[in-house]
């Protein structure tokens, strides 16, 4: 499992994110939420996450 670092969605069996298409993967990250509503959900306006799905909450 690997996160983009650009848009910090989690690609599983890719090496291209399915969000933005960024190839710029990382193993090297902590943390795991998965939005459902980003517009009632706190963390993903923090995160500025827009999309639901699962994102990596910190990515080094
Ligand atoms: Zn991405």
């Amino acid at each position: 499992m690997k996160a983009c670092r650009s848009c910090r969605a989690i690609v599983e069996k890719s090496d291209t994110c399915a969000l933005c298409g960024s190839k710029d993967l990382t193993t090297e990250f902590s943390g795991l939420i998965i939005v459902i509503d980003p517009n009632s959900s706190e963390i993903a306006k923090k995160l500025n996450i827009t999309v639901p799905g699962k994102y990596a909450t910190n990515i080094k």
